[in-house]
């Protein structure tokens, strides 16, 4: 499917717009977005190119418009024509070519398709420049500019406007009762004076329900007071996939609202990477204020327990394991010690890929890339190095904590015929408590 082909749902849902009025809708977003910080990275740059040798979209196919920084190109085109000290200069002497919307609709392909806004460009860069902060900021004008790919679109009005990412999808508030009638365990929902309230990855809902029921049993089994929220389930943001700011404030809002209706003094971001950046990072910036209530990824939480002697776990019988590192949680979060101490806890016999922790390579699923269609080609390319990776480790189990990077692994498994079949820590730890139930929060 051609760029344009997949603007049309998006310019169904708003007026029809000329190519000149995307390119004045993008330029004016991108001068929007420019702030200090962003002109200061992009003038810090001394295209040294290194940052290209730390993406794998780059590494894979050693095309050079995949180099991390050249995928901000229009971005830094409009701040030479629009804002920088010399603007005036750029413009008077033609040293700054328009962009025009053939250029803009090549660059929603870099900007979404081969971008999971994983951060390892921006660890790499020897001048400290956050590549990935200013592809994020690109999206927010390409979004305003109606450039958006159509399923992030899709979904994340959806979401906006019924909590849910699949408009036609069965309700998650049935989906997660009958989740806990599959598993045998209480799905606590709609509760109040609550310590704790608990969120799911749409993934899970509609992929991997025994995670699901993991996080409700681990729960069940500290005695923690917790709750789901009929009106605040979903963890994922795809506002912040999409690149509509102001859509991802709602979609946050949806659970700061319910956080507060709850009482909750913690809101556990469940196996999702990106949900965690969106509500440990974004959401407070977005609220305007600082957060009443803490967020943790359930695996720091359950580290934490573990550490203050209210979990105990048994020896899981994994054999060899490697463990994928969710980019979200390592470069964004720190989140590197708690599923390792976990693991140890369990006994696993970790076997770590050549590059794990903050280094590790995104699963190629990453920023909503999984949900583009016609960028399956390009993801698939992508993440055969990172096979490889865990292929050389020996291991037989293949563990992680984020359904979209195993969703991803799980598509891999079956367009490459590979025998990995990717697990969730969740779910071994729910699958290994020892002992008798605390009141852990
Ligand atoms: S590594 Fe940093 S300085 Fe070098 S080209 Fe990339 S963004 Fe520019
Ligand atoms: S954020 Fe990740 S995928 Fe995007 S350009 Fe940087 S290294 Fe590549």
């Amino acid at each position: 499917m051609s760029i344009t082909a997949t603007l049309s749902a998006n310019l169904a849902l708003e007026e029809a717009r000329s190519p000149e009025a995307r390119v004045a809708g993008a330029m004016r977003g991108f001068a929007l977005e420019i702030g200090a910080l962003s002109a200061f990275r992009m003038e810090s740059c001394i295209h040294c190119g290194i940052c290209a040798d730390a993406c794998h979209f780059y590494i894979a196919t050693e095309d050079p418009q995949y180099t991390p920084i050249w995928k901000v190109e229009p971005f830094k085109q409009a701040y030479k024509r629009e804002s920088s000290a010399f603007a005036p200069v750029f413009r008077w002497l033609g040293l700054k070519k328009k962009v025009t919307a053939d250029e803009l609709e090549h660059w929603q392909y870099l900007l979404f398709d081969s971008c999971n806004m994983c951060g390892r460009c921006s660890l790499i860069c020897p001048m400290g420049i956050d590549v990935s902060a200013l592809i994020e900021q690109a999206r927010h004008a390409m979004f305003e500019a109606g450039l958006a790919p159509t399923e992030l679109y899709e979904k994340a009005a959806n979401q906006k406007r019924t909590g849910q990412p699949e408009d036609s999808a069965e309700p998650y508030r049935d989906k997660l009762l009958a989740i806990g009638r599959e598993f045998g365990v209480e799905i606590p929902l709609d509760k109040s004076d609550v310590e704790v309230m608990l969120t799911v990855p749409r993934t899970d809902i509609e992929h991997y329900p025994k995670a699901v029921a993991a996080l409700a049993r681990v729960m069940q089994h500290l005695g923690v007071s917790c709750t789901f929220r009929s009106d605040g389930l979903v963890a994922e943001n795809y506002g912040y996939y999409a690149g509509g700011k102001e859509w991802q404030r709602q979609i946050s809002l949806r659970l700061i609202d319910e956080a507060l209706a709850c009482k909750a003094k913690l809101l556990i971001v469940p196996e999702c990477g990106h949900a965690y950046t969106a509500l440990r990072w974004e959401a407070a910036d977005l609220y305007g204020k600082p957060l009443p209530f803490k967020v943790r990824h359930v695996t720091e939480f359950l580290a934490e327990q573990l550490q203050l002697g209210k979990l105990t776990l048994r020896t899981a019988e994994t054999g060899a394991t490697t463990f994928h590192d969710p980019c979200q949680l390592v470069r964004k979060g720190g989140v590197t010690n708690a599923p390792r101490t976990l693991m140890k806890a369990m006994g696993v016999e970790l076997h770590e890929m050549k590059n794990h922790g903050a280094f590790s390579f995104c699963c190629g699923g990453g920023g909503g890339v999984v949900d583009i269609q016609r960028a399956a080609p390009l993801r698939y390319r992508a993440m055969e190095n990172k096979l490889r990776e865990v292929d050389d480790t020996g291991a037989s189990t293949f563990i992680t904590s984020c359904s979209d990077c195993r969703r991803t692994f799980d598509d891999a498994r079956s367009h490459f015929n590979w025998e990995k079949t990717p697990r969730s820590l969740l779910e071994l730890v729910a699958d290994n408590l020892a002992g008798t139930a605390g009141n852990a929060a």
